[in-house]
């Protein structure tokens, strides 16, 4: 798949997909897609030189002659690079950097700025703006290649890091910022749009018992082994989180409480059969507590559904554990008191 030469910006691509660790650098969705240049110019003989150049090598460049376009096409695409010529009439390259760096979708894009200007205090005025890079035109294309390949590289990190800080060490799951990220923005739509949504809160039943009979490293083995449980019975569309300790959280866009429960139960009863690998003796189970909208919008802030699923955790475990307790929120225009709850188990 590489190319067999070492001969530069050809396989530049493939490495940014195949050099990224564990991770690769770009979603397991996206390893087909090119990664994405966005070329800023306002010269169509520069569009045409880079798009000759770098084209054949891996990258998808996409042009765009004016600021406002190149902006627009940048939060579109939130391309991999950005090449952003600095002297374009009307909105500036200063201009569209400041644009760029203000911008949540695109203030981490690696900026390469182009320009005929060599006067050192442009170049200053640039990297203070956040540029990541300055090629002096006329360019010379090996340089501008191995300046696009270092700013792939950086893009890669970047996209590499800001997975990391989602994801749970420990689990593989989504960790506690990630979740209350991901689940302020489903109570937002949830409250826009209407679509129904549900939350789980889940807790591993006794588990102190396992820490302190067996050690921490044993816990630590029960909570990857419950975390592969749950992933192996929710949906796609499913954001499984680990909430702290030994609960966890389910985000279920576009499903209904009752939904919700359903998969929740399928994961009490894979837990309560599962045989541990290290501690085959061992029987777990865990309690869940669910609630969801049902049809009506639920006019509740993200924590106030976070105490109703709590709730019903509670009263899951209060009432024997090793069940799942629904509260779903009343069809009733408006209604926010819990329904009634539904035990399963
Ligand atoms: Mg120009």
């Amino acid at each position: 798949m590489r190319c067999a030469g070492g001969c530069g910006l050809s396989d530049f691509a493939l490495d940014a997909h195949l050099n990224g660790g564990e991770q690769g650098i770009y979603l397991v969705s996206d390893l087909n897609t090119q990664p994405v240049v966005l070329v800023i110019d306002d010269s169509v003989d520069v569009h045409r030189l880079i798009a000759a150049r770098l084209k054949s090598e891996g990258v998808q460049i996409v042009s765009a002659s004016d600021g406002p376009q190149g902006l627009a096409l940048a939060r579109a695409q939130r391309p991999a690079v950005v090449l952003l010529d600095l002297d374009m009439p009307g909105m500036d390259g200063y201009a569209v950097l400041r644009g760029l760096k203000n911008d949540q979708c695109t203030v981490n894009v690696p900026v390469i700025v182009l320009s005929g200007m060599s006067d050192s205090s442009d170049k200053v005025q640039a990297f203070e703006l956040g540029a990541t890079d300055y090629v002096t035109k006329p360019f010379d294309f090996a340089e501008l290649r191995a300046r696009v390949k270092a700013a792939l590289r950086l893009d890669h990190l970047l996209r590499l890091l800001a997975d990391r800080a989602e994801i749970d060490g420990l689990t593989g799951l989504n960790n506690r910022a990630s979740f209350n990220k991901r689940w302020a923005a489903e109570v937002n739509e949830h409250r826009r749009y209407g679509h129904p949504v549900s939350l789980a809160m889940l807790d591993i039943d006794h588990f102190k018992k396992v820490n302190d009979t067996f050690g921490h490293p044993a816990g630590d083995a029960v909570l990857q082994e419950f975390a592969g449980i749950i992933q192996a019975n929710v949906r796609s569309t499913d954001v499984p989180c680990r909430f702290g300790g030994e609960e966890f959280a389910i985000i279920m866009p576009h499903t209904a409480a009752g939904d919700a429960a359903t998969v929740c139960e399928r994961i009490r009863a894979s837990l309560q059969s599962h045989v541990f690998r290290r501690h085959p003796e061992h029987r777990l189970t865990v309690s869940i507590g669910v609630t969801g909208s049902q049809g009506a919008v639920v006019d509740l802030p993200p924590e106030g559904w976070i105490e109703q699923a709590d709730q019903a955790l509670y009263r899951a475990k209060n009432s024997g554990r090793n069940r799942v307790v629904a509260a779903p929120f009343p069809n009733a225009p408006g209604g926010t008191a819990p329904g009634p709850a539904v035990a399963a188990a």
